[in-house]
């Protein structure tokens, strides 16, 4: 690893600066006595670096891994460490300002009260979600109960409780492997998940926003605090905003700018995201914002002091994401493919040298199949891919000419020996897809898959490596959260509750079924009816005529209907028989599917 800048300390420096106070014990449990955050579990990491660990991605692990208080400067504070995000507290006329609240309410409460003991019994005066994503609202009541002003980029509530409605239960199954949750912390498993070392598992909530900022340049002060905006949509979230902090001559830099080389395309699976916007508005904030701040800050990891320091890195950050959208399309365009791109692809020297464009949480691998995927999508124009059979029917065919499940261990051994873990892996792959029963092949896949994850430098695919060495060996390992939390259900519209209906209707099942009910929400003074037809589940508002079926109820009757609580209290007209032949056409998600097995 003689190629990294190990003479480069400047982040521990960073990371330690302005230190008042940590959590100790660093364990925060649920009212019933659940653990939710445990972070003297990493204590581990503090020693040097194991041959189970890339040493680049161990270091950011010590660095995610330091927990506490700390002022970031005067009158503005952040706790980070309790949590895969950071709190911000910026102190007001009255009480303080909460820049994102973390992920659950046990955390941020946690959060809050080692800032009170050591500055003061200060209440909430106001709440900033920087942007949709949930590590930077979920915990919000543990901060505050509402009745404050809470301020969030335009867009911010429809992308907020979509981003988990129509994927949802599939993005908790993948998010599983992603955070390497049921993984051991210990120098052989979960050592962080680069953008801090995990996700809390206590509650999440959600409090709308009671402005949205509507453009860049404007501005608003809340207890005194006065801010200045920069709109980031289509960044790293679909609603997001940078923010200035004249007075404090802080900037706020949200995710948009963060320790390491952050995911076009997280692991976990969303909607790609824009390498070029994000580029832009790192070149825009710079010149909005670099002549006004002495310190730069963000949603994770430490701050950056210093004008000329903060403009490197910004510009070191645009650049990177900047080449890696430019260079992807120069080779696109040359007829390479995404997995062709992503094996020759290298950021500029001077940009590898500097310890933040390194892929914790992204990887330039997966980065440049995602900008791939934004321009060109799935298919990569050769024919031979469009009607590929399926992976387990693909596998029975490979097997078979390779001779049957023991000679395909065999070859995998070979290519073992000569070190080519990634053709090892898929030889391994095809062997335990045909036959799930061959353990010989489960057992060296899993070797496999653990060697990989050892000796990358992305948190994520380590996480994934070693999730699937682990449900190789032990089975499948439940998800242990809640896909939908209550103040989530009560943020969706109706339509969006509609939505989220008709991605359950089991097509084959409703082929045949023709219904329709008129819903008259009461408390919204709202008419919507669905049609069930060709097995799709249609929404129309204010319809006319009559449906088969009229119910008056209240959104949250609705709710509950929906997430299976009976009719008692609606109000119904027409043939009450056709809800329950609704019901019936509904199907369940999974959040315990395989992944690593057929
Ligand atoms: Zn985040």
């Amino acid at each position: 690893m003689a190629d990294l800048p190990w003479h480069d300390v400047g982040d521990f420096e960073d990371a330690d600066r302005g230190f008042i106070a940590e959590l100790s014990p660093a364990v925060i449990r649920s009212l019933d006595g659940g653990v939710v955050w445990d972070n003297d579990a990493y204590d581990f990491l503090q020693g040097d670096c194991p041959a189970t660990a890339h040493p680049s991605l161990w270091r950011q692990g010590q660095l995610c891994a330091r927990q506490g208080l700390y002022e970031v400067t005067d009158g503005v504070y952040q706790v980070r460490g309790l949590d895969l995000s950071n709190m911000t507290l910026v102190e007001g006329e009255r009480g303080v300002v909460v820049i994102d609240p973390l992920v659950s309410t046990e955390c941020a409460a946690a959060a809050l009260k080692l800032y009170r003991a050591h500055r003061g019994d200060r209440p909430v005066t106001g709440v900033v979600y920087t942007h949709s994503h949930a590590d930077h609202f979920g915990g919000v009541r543990g901060v505050t109960g509402g009745g404050v002003p809470i301020l969030a980029p335009k867009g911010f509530m429809e992308h907020a409780v979509t981003d988990n409605l129509y994927a949802g239960p599939a993005l908790t199954r993948r998010t599983l492997y992603m955070y390497g949750a049921a993984l051991p912390r210990s120098p052989e498993g979960q050592i962080g998940a680069g953008l801090g070392m995990t996700l809390s598992t206590g509650t999440m909530s959600l409090i709308p926003p009671t402005a949205e900022i509507e453009r860049t340049g404007q501005e608003e002060t809340v207890d005194g605090v006065e801010m200045v905006f920069q709109l980031t949509p289509g960044a790293e979230a679909p609603a997001e905003m940078n923010l200035l902090l004249p007075a404090h001559r802080a900037l706020c830099l949200a995710e948009n700018a963060t320790h390491n080389q952050h995911s076009m395309l997280p692991l976990c699976g969303t909607v790609v995201r824009d390498a070029r916007a994000w580029a832009r508005y790192l070149t825009e904030a710079i010149a909005l914002f670099a002549d006004r701040a002495d310190v730069a800050f963000a949603s994770h990891h430490w701050p950056t002091w210093g004008r000329d320091r903060i403009e490197r890195f910004l510009s070191q950050q645009r650049d990177m994401y900047a080449y890696l959208h430019d260079q992807t399309l120069r080779l696109l365009n040359k007829g390479l493919t995404g997995a062709e791109i992503a094996e020759v692809l290298r950021l500029p020297p001077a940009l590898q040298q500097a310890w933040h464009t390194h892929g914790y949480s992204g990887s330039l691998a997966h980065n440049v199949m995602a900008v791939y995927q934004r321009y060109l999508g799935w298919f990569d124009g050769n024919p031979a891919h469009l009607w590929e059979h399926p992976p387990r029917e693909s596998a029975v065919r490979y097997v078979e000419c390779l001779g049957g499940g023991a000679a395909v261990v065999e070859l995998a051994r070979r290519y073992l020996r000569e070190n080519d873990l990634r053709f090892a892996a898929q030889l391994l792959n095809h062997a335990v897809f045909a036959d799930e029963g061959n353990k010989e092949a489960r057992d060296l896949l899993a070797e496999v898959y653990t060697r990989l994850g050892h000796g990358t430098e992305s948190a994520t695919w380590r996480n994934f490596y070693l999730t699937g060495a682990l449900e190789l060996s032990d089975g499948i390992v439940p998800a242990d959260v809640e896909v939908t939390p209550a103040d989530f259900l009560a943020a969706l519209s109706v339509e969006q509750i509609f939505d989220s209906i008709a991605i359950r209707v089991d097509g084959p099942r409703a082929w045949n079924e023709r219904l329709s009910i008129d819903w008259h929400l009461t408390d919204l003074g709202e008419r919507h009816r669905t049609t069930l037809t060709n097995g799709v589940l249609v929404q129309q508002p204010e319809p006319r005529g009559t449906a088969d079926l009229t119910l008056r109820l209240t959104k949250a009757q609705l709710v509950g209907l929906l997430s299976g609580q009976g009719v008692e209290g609606v109000e119904r007209e027409g043939d009450t028989r056709v809800l329950r032949r609704l019901v019936a056409v509904l199907d369940r998600p999974l959040t315990d599917f395989a992944v690593v097995t057929a």
